[in-house]
């Protein structure tokens, strides 16, 4: 089961995260920057963030957070 950890410092609300149709969790380009390939962001990693986390801007938790409150009232699940 996905971990929906609602912290305010994961990739799905990070600058730095690119969702190509290619990649599920989407890929890091924090290291383009410094001239290193996008890399795939891992499962452990995704709903935690990294310490070069960067706020993607305009983006808010809230549809996460919403999604997050019905997983907890039918106890992770939606379907019969
Ligand atoms: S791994 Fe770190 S820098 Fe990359 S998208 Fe996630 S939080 Fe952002």
């Amino acid at each position: 089961m996905w971990g929906l950890s609602m912290t305010a410092k994961e990739c799905w609300t990070c600058k730095y995260q690119h969702m190509p149709q290619t990649s599920f969790l989407g890929e890091c380009s924090y290291f383009v920057k410094k001239g290193l390939p996008l890399k795939e962001i891992p499962p452990h990693v995704v709903d935690k963030g990294c310490k070069y986390y960067e706020k993607k801007k305009g983006k808010s938790n809230k549809a996460k957070s919403q999604i997050g409150e019905i997983l907890t009232l039918f106890d992770g699940k939606i379907m019969p």
